[in-house]
Formats: structure tokens, C-alpha cells, sequence
């Protein structure tokens, strides 16, 4: 079973994690509506698909006005996707994520996966995030930080603190990432998932951490 990126989020931030805020929309006129009610002058308009790579694709834009946030979300809605995830196929889009737009300093990556062979929740982090982590996977290897948590003691500080001085990150954005893994591994043991993906975690211009987008999958 998969989630949209906007139920994700809804995940998160029940579980205290920080996202963008955000409406999803499934016309042009509720994407206008959407962005009207966010505020700001600056937004995402973000496909919901289940799929990443979208960003490649023409899926997520920048949307500098609330007549580009229509035009964009019209686009989208009549667009069928195709990215390097979606193994071939054109998904339509039935609705549009419409986000308050970040200021990012730097996109790291942090995902929680059931690891079969230690039979454990493994989370994996690194500070090349963005697009291209399975490139990174592929030809930096050393590049990506991983924890094991033991199911009875769960995640322990001392494991966050290394993800995140792994990462490069400073001593609040440490104490913020402790959150951010304790609350995605109380979402993925609830709620029994097989896959939690934040690509790009992100570092804003006020150097804090925020998800910025959001994958779930649940045999
Ligand atoms: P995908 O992984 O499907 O390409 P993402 O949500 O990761 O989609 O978006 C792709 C890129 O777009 C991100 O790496 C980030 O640079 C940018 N982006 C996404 N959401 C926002 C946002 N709310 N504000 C600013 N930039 C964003
Ligand atoms: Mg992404």
C-alpha cells in the first residue's frame, strides 16, 4: 500500500515532524483557493503520484504568483507523469499539493526500511540528499550513514546523535534530527510501515530542519 506525499506529511506532522505547510487540491480553482489560504507569495505545486523523480519530470514547480499556481496546477492535472520510478508507466494526476515554498541551504536524505537480514528497522542518512541518492548509493557508498535500532531497546540518543554529526550537521540541528528519527520510528513501528523516504530533508536558510518531501509504503 502506498501513501501520497501529502498523507505522509499528515503522518508527520502527527508525530511531530516538520513539514511545509500545505493544501492539496484536485482542480485549478481549489489549487488557487489553496494557496490563497497558505499565504505568502511563493509556492510548490507538487503532483500527487505515487511515485518520486517528479521533480525531473515537470511535477513539482515554482509557483511565483496565484496565477501561476492555476496555470501549473492545470497543467498538472491534465499531464500523465512518467519518472524514473514509475517503471514505465504514466500515472495521472488526480490532485496537486499546493506548499508554502522553503528557502533551502542544503538537501540531506533520511529513510527508515525494515532491514530483513538483522531483522530490524535500519535507518539510513546522508548529507548528499536530493534526486540522486541512489547514485550516491551506487558510487559513494561510504557517503550514507546507517543505524540499526533494536526492537527492544529502540532508538537509542547516542544513534541519532551519530546520523547526525554523520550528516555534518551542528549541535541544534543534531537535537533536531534526534527528533525527527524518534518521531519516524514511533510512525513506522504504529503504523507497521516497510518504508519511510525523506528526500530532500532539508536545512532552510534559518538552519533548521525540515521534511520537505515524504514516501511511505505498508505491505
Ligand atoms: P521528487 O522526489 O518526486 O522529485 P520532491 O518533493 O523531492 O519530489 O521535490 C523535488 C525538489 O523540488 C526538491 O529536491 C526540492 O529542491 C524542491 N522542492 C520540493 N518541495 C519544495 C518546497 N516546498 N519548497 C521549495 N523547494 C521544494
Ligand atoms: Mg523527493
Amino acid at each position: 500500500m502506498n501513501f501520497h506525499e501529502y498523507q505522509a506529511k499528515e503522518l508527520f506532522a502527527q508525530y511531530g515532524i516538520p513539514v511545509p505547510a500545505g493544501n492539496v487540491a484536485a482542480t485549478p480553482l481549489a489549487a488557487v483557493e489553496a494557496a490563497r489560504e497558505l499565504g505568502g507569495d511563493m509556492w510548490v505545486v507538487k503532483a500527487q503520484v505515487h511515485a518520486g523523480g517528479r521533480g525531473k519530470a515537470g511535477g513539482v514547480k515554482l509557483a511565483k504568483s496565484l496565477e501561476e499556481v492555476r496555470a501549473e496546477a492545470e497543467r498538472m492535472l491534465s499531464m500523465k507523469i512518467s519518472t524514473y520510478q514509475t517503471g514505465g508507466l504514466e500515472l495521472p494526476v488526480d490532485s496537486v499539493l499546493i506548499a508554502e515554498a522553503v528557502d533551502i541551504e542544503s538537501e540531506l536524505y533520511l529513510s527508515a526500511l525494515v532491514d530483513r537480514v538483522h531483522s530490524c528497522v535500519t535507518f539510513m542518512g546522508s548529507a548528499a540528499g536530493g534526486v540522486d541518492i541512489e547514485q550516491v548509493a551506487r558510487t559513494e557508498p561510504e557517503k550514507i550513514i546507517t543505524v540499526n535500532v533494536n526492537n527492544t531497546a529502540g532508538l537509542q540518543p547516542y544513534q541519532s546523535r551519530k546520523m547526525g554529526f554523520g550528516m555534518g550537521l551542528n549541535g541544534m540541528q543534531v537535537r533536531q534530527l534526534g527528533k525527527i528519527m524518534s518521531g519516524l520510528y514511533g510512525l513506522f513501528r504504529d503504523k507497521d510501515l516497510s518504508l519511510i523516504e525523506v528526500n530532500p530533508l532539508i536545512i532552510d536558510k534559518a538552519g533548521n530542519l525540515l521534511a520537505l518531501d515524504a514516501k511511505i509504503n505498508a505491505d
